[in-house]
């Protein structure tokens, strides 16, 4: 039995101000029942008041991402081991606007995907074709050339997420089915490497999910919770998915 994950993307957006006000209203919506683990990833500048704002909770902070060397002299970067001391639990990586608007390779997510986990962080890898008929194949180079050069160990340790570039922020969210299916080729392609830990691994949705079309996602086999961006910066609009 996989728990599903909300996890939020705020990608630049909010300030510290913004996030306590977030957390404030967003704490009294989120019921306490719930079985899915919640997680929210703020901008760098907003992840300590996001701590303080949740203390006691059962949300879970993270960060956008990280690089790989734990310090030096690389301007204008953070690393795992500084992430995990701040109280992080998670880091998205190989997101797909870090891959296209900041370089980031299939090498340089595997990178970073190894040092969230020695930093004792767990990281969110995306995968996601641009086009939407290049999908199989895509996913299959991306997991090929990253994910699948993680031993067995580290592969435990991460959580996955489907996210079709074309979907991201566009209002065109991919079918549930079809999402479904694309989880079932990233979950295969699992298997191949790691045997039955595939079965474990959790692979969230993520493109244009809504309050009023995430239900159709969370019910499907193989998808095991979403990545929201646009619909984790409301409050009330996060806590309708948290609490479906
Ligand atoms: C994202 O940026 O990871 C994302 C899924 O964005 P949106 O939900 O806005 O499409």
């Amino acid at each position: 039995m996989r728990t599903s994950i909300i996890a939020g993307n705020w990608k630049m957006y909010k300030n510290p101000a913004d996030t306590r006000s977030f957390f404030e209203h967003v704490r009294g919506l989120i019921g306490r029942s719930s079985q899915r683990e919640v997680v929210i990833c703020p901008p760098y500048l907003d992840i300590e008041m996001a701590l303080v704002a949740t203390r006691g909770s059962r949300i879970q902070i993270g960060a956008q991402n990280l690089y790989w060397e734990k310090e030096g002299a690389f301007t204008g970067e953070v690393s795992g081991p500084m992430i995990k001391a701040a109280g992080c639990s998670h880091v998205i990586v190989g997101h797909s606007e870090r891959r296209q608007y900041f370089g980031e390779t299939n090498e340089s997510v595997l990178k970073k995907t190894r040092a969230a986990l020695e930093a004792g962080l767990t990281p969110i890898v995306c995968v996601g074709e641009r086009e939407k008929q290049n999908m199989k194949n895509v996913l299959i180079e991306q997991f090929q050339q990253g994910i699948g050069f993680l031993s067995k160990k580290q592969f435990a340790g991460i959580v996955i997420a489907y996210e079709p570039v074309w979907a991201i922020g566009t209002g065109n969210a991919d079918t549930p089915e079809a999402s479904n299916d694309a989880h079932r080729i990233i979950r295969a392609q699992a298997e191949g490497h790691f045997g039955d830990a595939a079965n474990d691994v959790r692979i969230l949705y993520g493109g244009s999910a809504k309050p009023d079309n995430a239900k159709s996602y969370l019910v499907q086999t193989e998808i095991d919770g979403l990545l929201l961006g646009g619909a984790s910066l409301d409050p009330v609009g996060f806590a309708d998915i948290v609490n479906l």
